[in-house]
């Protein structure tokens, strides 16, 4: 790829996964991000002294895209990875019980869990126990799947009862960011069967021991500029046109680019503004994806109240609270950090009541909290933390490739077939590369070979049809 220049628009996991992908097979790599940082969606930032992350960030070791991109950010030691799934969940009145794995083969990595947890009755635990299993042989790539909620599957296999609600809710909420009757089949499919149901170790949970930006700007601007990308920060593209055999990317304050390609892995409403018209998509229905938010509760306690690393919650609003004392760098008291997804609730509430109704949740769930003193207490709300994974959106994910060879998309929200995760991101991030790196090798070995000088070069239209 030596001598070709590719521009990757975003510096979000799925941009910086792309550029370190084309640098790496040789490409003249300039990397956009119009803020000041790195990390896109998945980020720290510093308030009342404290190092916060804008939300809590797990993973799983089924993602292994995000867990090979940590080794290759040398931040493997900045994560904790759990030796076996293991979620303490707390009810009120400070009940509590275990969702921890045996060693056995999956699905049976998990009867013992599901046998021992009490907030489900005997009869409920055979019913989810059966509808597990049912669940096995649900396609997620089906397309009937994609169009029916996964609530409305759970009701017709029995799951009826709170207690059964709360259960699902565990996982499928913080996951997909939807309530269950929000959330698509296919998608929810995908995560229990990839995550819980085919290999036991697949759920193990992984989570950062430093503030995010530690690793998703500092390392990842390290390890870019160390693979040779020209890394501009607050240099926003705002126009992509062909120009000649490439491209040209305009930007805000700055002279515009010349390049043989460009990936595009910026949010959907950004790639609808500028995603040229001879790319052949319908952008608008980008945005029919829709949003979801998240909010974040950060509360800094004068003691420790949270005695595990982190616990989901049930019949409480508290969905999961982590222990994030060690990651802010905190030297006195324990800060909790309380992860609402799906908060369309929350979004608009103030402080002032969030506050009031959480610390009052959290006293239930914590009996430790109801003594201590709260130093500290902050919100962060995203907006749009993900898209929305509801029945049908697959139609909306548009794959990498577009009309124009040269010119691809990346991005969590694109056909990636996962939700909106990091691992998501980072897979669109690898996709659009080899779609990129593919392209500039057929226009090269077709300059090559050919001796025809009116062969069409990488970024023009007519290259379109070569892929059919
Ligand atoms: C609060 C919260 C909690 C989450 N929790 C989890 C979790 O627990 N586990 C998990 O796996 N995932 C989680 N996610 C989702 C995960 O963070 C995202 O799916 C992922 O980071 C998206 O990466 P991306 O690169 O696709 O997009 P983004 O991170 O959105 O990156 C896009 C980048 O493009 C930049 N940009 C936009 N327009 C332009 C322009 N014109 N020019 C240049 N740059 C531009 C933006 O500034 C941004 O940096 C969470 C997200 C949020 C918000």
């Amino acid at each position: 790829m030596n001598g070709h220049t590719v521009t990757v628009v975003g510096g979000g996991l799925a941009g910086i996964t792309s550029a370190l992908d084309c640098a790496r097979a040789g490409a003249g790599v300039t990397l956009l991000e119009s803020r000041g940082r790195l990390g896109g969606a998945a980020y720290s930032f510093t308030r009342h002294g404290i190092h916060a992350d804008n939300g809590q960030h797990v993973f799983l070791r089924c993602c292994t895209a995000y867990r090979a991109l940590l080794e290759e950010l040398e931040a493997t030691a900045s994560v904790a990875m759990q030796p076996r799934l293991d979620i303490v969940v707390l009810g009120p009145g400070g009940r509590r019980s275990r969702l921890r794995r045996s060693g056995l083969p999956a699905p049976l990595h998990l009867a013992g869990a599901l046998a021992s947890y009490r907030f489900l009755s005997l009869r409920e635990r055979v019913t989810m126990a059966r509808a597990m299993l049912s669940l096995r042989n649900v396609d997620p790539d089906d397309g009937a799947t994609d169009q029916r909620s996964f609530g409305s599957w759970l009701r017709e296999h029995g799951q009826r009862t709170p207690n059964l609600e709360a259960a699902w809710n565990l996982i499928s909420r913080p996951t997909l960011n939807l309530e269950l009757d929000d959330a698509s089949l296919a998608q929810a499919a995908q995560v229990f069967r990839l995550g819980l149901l085919q290999e036991s170790s697949a759920g193990d949970i992984g989570y950062a021991r430093v503030p995010l930006s530690d690793i998703h700007d500092a390392a990842a601007r390290n390890a870019l500029i160390e693979a040779g990308v020209d890394v501009q920060l607050r240099r926003a593209a705002s126009k992509i046109t062909l120009a000649g055999s490439g491209f040209q990317v305009e930007c805000s304050g700055a002279p515009s680019l010349r390049c043989d390609a460009v990936i595009l892995a910026v949010p959907p409403d950004r790639a609808a503004q500028l995603l040229p018209a001879q790319a052949g998509l319908d952008a608008r229905r980008f945005t029919e994806l829709g949003t979801s938010p998240i909010v974040n509760l950060h509360v800094v306690y004068d003691r420790r109240v949270l005695d595990v690393p982190f616990a989901g919650g049930v019949h409480t609003p508290v969905q999961y609270l982590f222990d994030r004392t060690q990651s802010a760098r905190l030297a006195d008291g324990q800060y909790v950090a309380v992860s609402l997804s799906a908060a369309d609730e929350e979004l608009p509430a103030t402080i002032e009541s969030l506050r009031n109704r959480y610390l009052e949740a959290l006293a239930e769930l914590l009996p430790a909290a109801r003594n201590a003193t709260v130093k500290t207490f902050f919100v962060t709300r995203e907006h749009a933390a993900t898209f929305r994974a509801s029945p049908g959106a697959r139609s909306f994910r548009p794959a990498p490739r577009t009309s124009l060879p040269g010119l691809v998309l990346a991005g969590a929200w694109t056909d990636t077939g996962w939700p909106a995760t990091m691992e998501g991101a980072v897979r669109s991030g690898h996709s659009a590369a080899e779609e990129v790196l593919s392209a500039l090798r057929r226009a090269a070995t077709r300059t090559e070979s050919s001796s025809d000088p009116t062969l069409p070069p990488v970024g023009e239209v007519q290259l379109a049809g070569e892929r059919t």
